[in-house]
């Protein structure tokens, strides 16, 4: 051995035969990194000597020296991947080895294993420490002889490799917890993507260099893959097709939907997913290091997040989407027409005009030729006064069998409508002639915000149907007679609240599918009025409008107590109890019902409570707080008329709910060749997604139930099922039977 084989100027002497450059942090390292500590530079020279040329576990050695206890220090933070310390125990100060290894476990360096050297036998380290401070192994310099050297090495190395990859274990799924809540919590198909990109990159240890593509039909069926998002090297490819941006061998992987997740290929990894609604994904980052065994197992995990994230997004994307759709026609629906209103009361042009028309007759025609046809029939009505009303026309169904229109007056007008029904239409070879009824609104003769004029415009409408159907009249302020049959009905309302006269309260079951068992009820209030039975579709919002709906609640909460109290003894039945939305508008409505509650003796096994998608939405941080405190004293609250697309679903899992009606819209187009991708089936999905009960709404025939049981929706409402009749007769019918 001779001085020039060391050289003390070098602090770093490698042994690794390919001395590359230090891997990515994160990545398992070719070599095991061995800290010598010791002031006596033979020490140094006899070790590196010893070691040269071995390989432990298949990698060789790679030595970092240091001759003093703030030399390791150095070393060790620029290599917090070091396995083993050859620590001398005697340098600038008689226990400076000890200092420096108390040192390392304080800071937090439990991996990197320990061996104590020392050339004094008196310094042994007590028993106590050799403990405390996981030291591996304590040796006299005289004793360690080339041999002995290596095992000591291998079996540290052989621990330090076990303590790694349990840490690294554990931060790895610590890590993937984590990005699976960041994902969860993106809510735009964006910002999703490049958050699988950096999760994944971060997982890996490497940089973000990927992208992400997304493979969708064009109207030809033709498959299309284009680059939806990139970051890093890749960011050019964004918009590019696949073939373009990558390796034809990895584009092709593209295509191979059984493909194992993720996928290895030429220092890159890829991954793949179907989500029901939105299509393929696929992506790609560049991972130029060789990825761990374990790290392996992480991302086939995390695979499996970013796939259930995916197809949460795709289903709120879908349903998001349906606040503006009509579901059936997919052509825009009311929300979407008065968003239009809104936009030509910004404009400021009085000229504006609207129509509503309805089909006549469309009853008839659905139960003639059935739904289908029907809506085949409305999707041509449609396109007809699309074509002939030219560029600035917006239409949209706003009813089962009303369309609103918004255009100007030259192209809007009674020849518009009369044209669009003038001709037989031929639907799948039937031929069906239509007429219908419209009424024409100039905007500058109604309120200008859009809720107010849609109800002048219903009511012009629903006067039109009555005194002149199968006419396009103009609107006019005689047609206030609907105005005043609304507020004769206010008027009466208020009157009848107190007493109760008229008011009585039905029950409709809801029944398990599987069990065909009835496991609650909804209360439905009725009101007849001189003989005529007047709808709450028409008098619950005429109440609201009048500031009523308290007491009517009021009202159904005390008839449910009084039939709960009656059947003490007997199994409690859960009945659902509809609020308004100007009840949760109302300051202190919570506390106020809960009382009302209490004092007709009902609890949350004997209640519970729906709101509809469009009460909770329109102001709902309060709509949310007042739902809480309900919850909070155990009341279940349903989410009503799901997907009858109200508003926005981008914060659906912030409401505090147990249930999810779907509404009848849902169910009636339910067939069995497209139930798999029914609404109704990103409903169910939606509801097990978020972990909530599912009741589907409007169930009339035995096909649905058999569709919604293969579903997976367990409970289900519906004329078939059982309507709704008066309550004092509901227990003889649906639970004595
Ligand atoms: P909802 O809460 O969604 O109630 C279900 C409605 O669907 C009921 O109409 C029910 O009679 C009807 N229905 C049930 N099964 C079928 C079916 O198979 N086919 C069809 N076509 N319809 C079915 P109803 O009783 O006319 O009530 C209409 C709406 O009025 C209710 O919708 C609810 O939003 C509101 N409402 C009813 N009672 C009350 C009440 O006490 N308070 C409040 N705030 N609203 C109420
Ligand atoms: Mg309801
Ligand atoms: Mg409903």
């Amino acid at each position: 051995m001779s001085v020039d084989e060391f050289a003390p100027s070098d602090d770093l002497v490698s042994f690794a035969d390919d001395a590359e450059a230090p891997p990515l942090p994160g990545t398992t390292p070719h070599c095991w990194r061995v800290l010598v500590v010791d002031d006596d530079d033979d020490v140094h020279r006899a070790t590196a000597f010893a070691l040269r040329g071995v390989k432990i576990f298949e990698r060789p050695l790679q030595l970092l020296h240091a001759r003093s206890g703030a030399e390791a220090w150095e070393l060790v933070r620029a290599h917090p991947d070091i396995a083993v310390g050859l620590i001398d125990v005697v340098m600038e100060t008689p226990d400076a080895g000890l200092e420096l290894v108390r040192a390392l476990r304080e800071k937090g360096y439990r991996e990197i294993r320990l061996v104590l050297r020392t050339g004094q036998p008196g310094y042994a380290p007590e028993l106590a420490v050799i403990s405390a401070y996981e030291i591996d192994d304590y040796r006299t310099k005289d004793e360690i002889t080339q041999t002995r050297l290596i095992t000591v090495l291998t079996g540290a190395i052989r621990s330090f490799e076990h303590l790694r990859r349990i840490s690294h274990n554990r931060v790895g799924l610590e890590l993937i917890v984590k990005s699976a809540n960041r994902l969860f919590q993106r809510t735009n198909f964006e910002l999703f993507c490049q958050g699988v990109l950096t999760q994944v990159a971060s997982l890996v240890g490497v940089e973000a260099h990927g992208l992400v593509c997304a493979k969708t039909m064009n109207a030809d069926g033709v498959a299309n893959c284009r680059v939806v998002s990139a970051v890093g090297r890749l960011a050019h490819t964004l918009g590019k097709s696949i073939d373009e941006s990558l390796d034809p061998a990895i584009a092709a992987l593209c295509r191979d939907p059984n493909q194992p997740n993720p996928i290895f290929r030429d220092g890159g990894i890829a991954f793949h997913f179907t989500s029901s609604v939105e299509g393929q994904l696929f992506v790609y980052v560049e991972a130029k290091c060789e990825v761990a065994e374990e790290d392996v197992s992480l991302l086939a995990l995390f695979s499996t997040n970013i796939a259930i994230a995916f197809e949460n997004l795709s289903l709120i994307a879908r349903l998001d989407r349906l606040a503006y759709i009509d579901p059936i026609l997919e052509i825009p629906n009311l929300n979407a027409f008065e968003a239009a209103l809104e936009v030509q009361r910004a404009k400021r042009t009085p000229a504006a005009r609207m129509a509503l028309m309805s089909v006549d007759s469309y009853d008839s025609i659905v139960a003639v030729h059935g739904p289908h046809t029907a809506h085949l029939l409305l999707r041509a009505v449609y396109r007809t006064l699309m074509e002939d009303g030219g560029e600035g026309l917006i239409a949209a169904r706003i009813g089962d069998d009303t369309f609103a229109l918004l255009g100007d007056p030259e192209s809007l007008d009674a020849g518009l409508v009369g044209r669009a029904i003038a001709k037989p239409y031929t639907i799948e070879g039937i031929e069906i002639a239509v007429s219908a009824t419209a009424t024409l609104i100039n905007l500058a003769d109604v309120a200008t915000d859009p809720a107010e004029a849609m109800r002048s415009a219903s009511s012009a409408l629903l006067h039109v149907e009555r005194t002149h159907r199968g006419q396009v009249l103009p609107y006019n302020t005689s047609m206030r007679a609907d105005v005043d049959r609304r507020f004769g009905l206010l008027t009466a309302l208020r009157r009848v609240v107190n007493s109760g006269e008229g008011l009585w309260v039905a029950l409709q079951p809801k029944v398990h599918l599987g069990t065909r068992r009835v496991v609650g009820a909804e209360a439905l209030l009725r009101w007849t009025r001189d003989g005529e039975a007047i709808s709450p579709a028409e008098f619950i919002p005429i109440a609201e409008s009048g500031g009523l709906t308290q007491a009517l609640t009021d009202f159904v909460v005390d008839a449910v107590g009084r039939w709960t109290r009656a059947r003490t003894g007997q199994m409690p039945l859960p009945i659902a109890i509809n609020l308004s939305m100007a009840d949760l508008n109302n300051p202190g409505f919570a506390r106020r019902l809960l009382t009302r509650v209490a004092d007709a003796e009902l609890t949350p096994e004997t209640v519970e409570f729906e709101v509809t998608e469009g009460v909770v939405m329109q102001n709902a941080m309060w709509a949310i707080s007042q739902l809480q405190a309900l919850k909070s004293e155990g009341f279940k609250i349903a989410l009503d008329d799901f997907g009858s697309g109200y508003s926005s679903l981008g914060y659906f899992d912030r409401l505090p709910i147990d249930t999810l009606k779907i509404d009848r819209v849902f169910i009636t187009p339910l067939t069995v060749a497209t139930a798999r991708h029914s609404l109704a089936a990103i409903a169910v999905n939606m509801a097990s997604i978020y972990n909530v009960g599912c009741v589907a709404e409007g169930v009339e025939t035995a096909e649905q139930c058999q569709i919604l049981e293969f579903l997976g929706c367990p409970v289900a409402q519906g004329f078939f099922l059982g309507r709704p009749i008066p309550i004092g007769e509901f227990a003889a019918k649906f639970l004595e039977a």
